[in-house]
């Protein structure tokens, strides 16, 4: 398949309960693209196998649907909090290399977000405007995209004037 002279290996795609502190963190970034990058399917992980002196050491990777993913490999995290976040920056690389965009912005002010920790809990943290009026924010929590970008439904009903 590769027209390379090296023997590149193939991914795999992750199957539920392999690593499950990561089992939960691609859905929570799931929804966060579905929020903001309608028409693109879920993210999966997947595992390219360890190099020759190190064979068990998988490294495993946010890839998009077709497999396709790109920057580091997922670190170690201790906890679902530290999966979530590993996961989302790792999203982030492959998105913004597939796609050529930041993700995610900030509709306020056009900025790509970045990861944080906020009470804690993973966040998307927006650097925010030039006036000292308009200071950096938290926009969302990871996987809350959606509190933000609320999809579009037609026949909504409007809501009663408090
Ligand atoms: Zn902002």
């Amino acid at each position: 398949m590769h027209p390379s002279p090296f023997d590149l290996p193939e991914p795999r795609f992750v199957t539920a309960g392999e690593h499950p502190l990561w089992d939960e963190a691609p859905a929570a970034v799931d929804r966060d693209m579905a929020a903001t990058l309608p028409g693109q399917q879920p993210p999966r992980l997947v595992a390219y196998p360890g190099f020759e002196e190190d064979e068990e050491a998988e490294r495993c990777y946010v890839a998009f649907a077709d497999g396709y993913s790109h920057g580091n490999p997922l670190g170690r995290a201790g906890s679902a909090a530290g999966a979530l976040r590993v996961v989302a920056e790792a999203a982030q690389d492959t998105v913004m290399e597939r796609l050529w965009q930041a993700w995610p912005v900030c509709t306020l002010h056009g900025l790509g977000l970045h990861v944080t920790e906020d009470a804690g809990r993973p966040s998307w943290w927006c650097a925010g405007g030039s006036r000292p009026d308009d200071p950096a924010h938290v926009r969302a929590a990871t996987g809350e995209m959606d509190t933000v970008h609320r999809p579009r439904r037609p026949n909504r009903k409007r809501r009663k004037a408090r």
